[in-house]
């Protein structure tokens, strides 16, 4: 039977970084994906490279997704060098629309040298923006599905092993020890197995760890065609946003929605996030409806994600629990798990993301 030294479970975003990153290093790899890679919440998302809310962010998360930033451009233009696929990186800047909060957003701004901009309306003329809004000039976007593909490709020239139509369906362990992964066709020896499978992760996990509160949010997002102008940059309202892409098309999103493992897209959501869209950027209102798609974000009650070692089990790993922030955290969380293997000293202290931590129950699902 082959034994891979990593055998990764779930093939989005998380678990395909993470499998490049050991692959890099020299480790062999097998990703094993219950359906095709990167088809679930990762293909799903917008690709804002921001927290939705920046400025009242999990410290530790919120180092996760500066480093996520900051790792970007590189990671990008390696796998565009590599692959020939390009996931349209560009920085299109932010508006933040919550006027209720400026104060708070400008305070956060300075306290990590982020400029400002406060006149913005001549940035998008038809935009109906309240009397406070600020622009963050620097936060950039990228197109998940394309990441994916270029993501997918790099794999197969690291000599990754992918399984796909693979479903895991018991994790074999014995004396503090995983010994085999057992799936719908077979199994595998294991030497290490990381699961990054997103909204899924404690059913993988069982009842090994049972302070692993993972749970699906599910979240709907449509692509709409407008007729007239352009949009330049990235309006974020709360929980909704619109991100216009580089060939004219804007994603209007989303919805958060407690509904288990249900991806049914509805009318509701379509018109409400419809009339939000119209009600921001006029323009939208006759605007073609493209696709209408949804995924389940792996939500934790933690506002951070499980990264490191499952206690009393000397090797099964997490790298999951990236909620809204999964495609703006993957690089930084992949490298962060790859250095504590390769016992390098990292850019932050992984403990921070331990699963024995204490949790705040307070702080569930924003
Ligand atoms: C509408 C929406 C918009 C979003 N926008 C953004 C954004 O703009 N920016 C951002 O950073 N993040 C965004 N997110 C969040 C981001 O998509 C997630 O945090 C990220 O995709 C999580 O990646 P993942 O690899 O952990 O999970 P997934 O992509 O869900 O991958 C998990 C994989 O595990 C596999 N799996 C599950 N069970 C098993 C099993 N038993 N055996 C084998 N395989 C299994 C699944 O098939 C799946 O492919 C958004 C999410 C949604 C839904």
């Amino acid at each position: 039977m082959t034994k891979y030294d990593f055998i990764i479970i779930g093939g989005g975003i998380i678990g395909m970084t993470t499998a490049r990153e050991l692959a890099v290093r020299g480790a062999s790899v097998a990703l094993i994906d219950k359906g095709k890679l990167g088809m679930e919440a990762s293909w799903a998302a917008g690709g804002i490279l921001s927290s939705m809310r920046p400025w009242t962010e999990n410290p530790a998360s919120a180092e996760l997704s500066e480093h996520g930033k900051i790792f970007y451009p590189r990671y990008i233009s390696s796998l565009v060098d590599g692959t020939g696929i390009d996931p349209e990186y560009v920085k299109s800047g932010l508006i933040i629309m919550e006027s209720n909060h400026i104060a708070d957003i400008k305070r956060w701004a300075s306290s990590k040298c982020i400029k400002v901009k406060e006149k913005i309306e001549d940035l998008n003329p038809d935009l109906k923006l309240p009397d406070q809004a600020v622009f963050l000039s620097e936060i950039a976007q990228l197109r998940p599905p394309r990441l994916l593909k270029a993501l997918r490709k790099s794999l197969k020239q690291l000599s990754v092993s992918l399984y796909e139509n693979t479903d895991i369906t018991n994790l074999v362990t014995r004396d503090g020890r995983c010994e085999k992964v057992e799936f719908n066709s077979g199994k595998l020896s294991v030497e290490s197995v990381i699961i990054t499978a997103g909204a899924w992760s404690k059913l993988v996990l069982g009842d090994r760890a049972n302070d692993v509160n993972i749970k699906p949010i599910h979240g709907q997002m449509m692509c709409v065609k407008p007729t007239e102008s352009k949009l330049n940059s990235i309006i974020l309202d709360g929980g909704h946003y619109l991100i216009p892409r580089q060939d004219g098309h804007v994603l209007i999103g989303s919805t958060m929605e407690d509904i288990g493992f249900n991806k049914e897209t509805t009318m509701t959501a379509q018109e409400e996030l419809q009339d939000w869209a119209a009600s921001v950027w006029p323009n939208l209102k006759n605007a073609r409806l493209v696709k209408h798609w949804s995924g389940l974000r792996p939500s934790t009650d933690a506002e951070k994600p499980f990264i490191g070692m499952v206690p009393d089990f000397k090797n099964i790993y997490l790298n999951t629990g990236h909620f809204r922030k999964g495609i703006l955290q993957a690089p930084s969380s992949a490298k962060l798990l790859a250095d504590m293997f390769s016992g390098e000293s990292s850019f932050m202290d992984i403990g921070e993301f331990a699963l024995n931590r204490q949790t705040n129950q307070t702080e569930i699902v924003r």
